[in-house]
């Protein structure tokens, strides 16, 4: 069993010495059979929170009324799952109510795909009404149970089964892909802010292509938001070489292809933090820039190293070259400049507030700003005195 396994058995002894049932469950099961790395455990027990803390001295309330509570041992922390069932889905998201149950088969039941429905004991044994270890053999994405009662409880499963499309390279059950084709707009009805996380686990899936695609045939593409009449645009995506691209720069490439004329707004509609929408905007400007900003060390220097490999991978990817050689080319340049951040100029506001009588105002900042280009252009060296020569010699001091 795989570590994270290991170290978690002792707290399912505990849940089962109080007399409760305990596994484990959900994606780290599923990716456990699949040998892909585990990064948590998600258990999921009998007992319910109240129990639950009766059991453990240290716990904390993380979603206590959808029956999570979070463990905090000497070990790590563990999520632990009340068994649950969920009814009266009105609005295709989320359940009206949760009922906690005491059978980890009615649990699995109401999880999204077989494969996800597996649960293990702490000794490994297999819990697999649904077939799931079938199904994961066999790569198929298959909701458990009817996928049209299913995508109408919660249509952010539709979401789901493209991303796991994309991280695992797995197909859709023709009947399930059948059901997401024509449940499209039912999607509309959930928040952008959970199918956002659904969308970015897809673009940084291994099979992107693949999944998006998908997107386009089903027709779910329409209802996500700026994607409505793009089918055309959204195509020619496919033919990218998007595996070697990264969130920001898959949402550069997006915006450009979708030709969005506003894109603060595109991205706000998406609800991507506004951070990541600031970096978008410089990616896109600076990939577009004509002459080309890999041709100057100053707009290297100033969009930093982070975004300047991003923009050149997108400029790679709108002009054609080679993705990977156009990484390693600005990697290259930026190793190579003079000066790779302000505090490496030997030359400060201090100095200039010395050398030039003159009160502090805008006209350091200006004065720095040509000393950056001149030694970044290699047309004078980053050497103090020599700057203060050069400076004289401009007349500026
Ligand atoms: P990841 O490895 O990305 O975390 P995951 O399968 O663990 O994948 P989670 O979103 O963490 O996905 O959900 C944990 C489990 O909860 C799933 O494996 C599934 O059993 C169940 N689940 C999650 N979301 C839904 C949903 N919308 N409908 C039904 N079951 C769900
Ligand atoms: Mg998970």
């Amino acid at each position: 069993m795989d570590q994270l396994f290991l170290k978690s058995v002792p707290i399912l002894e505990l849940i089962e010495k109080a007399g409760f049932e305990a596994y484990f469950v959900g994606g780290s099961v599923r990716d456990y059979i699949l040998g892909r790395p585990i990064n948590d455990v998600d258990i999921a027990s009998s007992a319910t929170p109240l129990e639950i803390k009766g059991i453990f001295p240290k716990t904390a309330d993380i979603g206590i009324e959808h029956g999570t509570v979070l463990v905090i041992a000497e070990s790590g922390t563990y999520e632990i799952t009340t068994f649950r069932t969920e009814s009266g889905y009105t609005d295709f998201r989320r359940p009206d109510s949760v009922q906690f149950v005491r059978s980890l088969t009615e649990d699995l039941q109401r999880r999204d795909f077989t494969m996800n429905a597996i649960a293990m004991d702490k000794s490994g044994n297999m819990i697999d009404p649904f077939n799931g270890k079938r199904d994961l053999l066999q790569k198929r994405i298959i909701t458990v149970g009817n996928p049209h009662e299913r995508f109408h409880e919660d249509a952010l499963r539709m979401m789901r089964a493209l991303r796991f499309v994309s991280q695992l390279d797995f197909e859709l059950d023709q009947q399930t892909f059948d059901s997401l084709q024509e449940n499209g707009p039912i999607i509309s009805e959930i928040a952008i802010e959970r199918i956002l996380i659904e969308f970015e686990k897809l673009l940084a899936g291994a099979y992107k292509t693949r999944a998006l695609s998908l997107l386009l045939e089903s027709g779910l593409y329409q209802y996500l938001p700026q994607f409505s009449n793009q089918k055309e645009n959204l195509e020619k995506l496919l033919n990218l070489p998007l595996h070697h691209l990264k969130a920001a720069e898959l949402w550069s490439v997006i915006m450009i292809y979708t030709n969005a004329k506003d894109i603060e707004a595109a991205l706000r509609e998406w609800k991507l933090p506004l951070k990541t929408i600031r970096s978008v905007q410089r990616i896109i400007q600076l990939a577009k820039k004509e002459p080309p900003f890999e041709n100057s060390a100053l707009e290297i220097f100033q969009a930093g190293q982070i975004e300047a490999v991003q923009a050149a991978k997108v400029r790679a990817v709108l002009t054609g070259r080679n993705v990977k050689d156009a990484e390693k080319v600005i990697h290259q340049r930026f190793n190579e400049l003079i000066i790779k951040q302000m505090s490496d100029l030997t030359v400060t506001g201090t100095d200039l507030l010395k050398w030039h009588q003159e009160r502090p105002g805008p006209w350091v900042k200006e004065y720095l700003e040509l000393i950056l280009k001149a030694v970044l252009n290699a047309e004078l060296r980053n050497e103090k005195d020599e700057i203060k020569r050069w400076l004289e010699k401009c007349n500026l001091i």
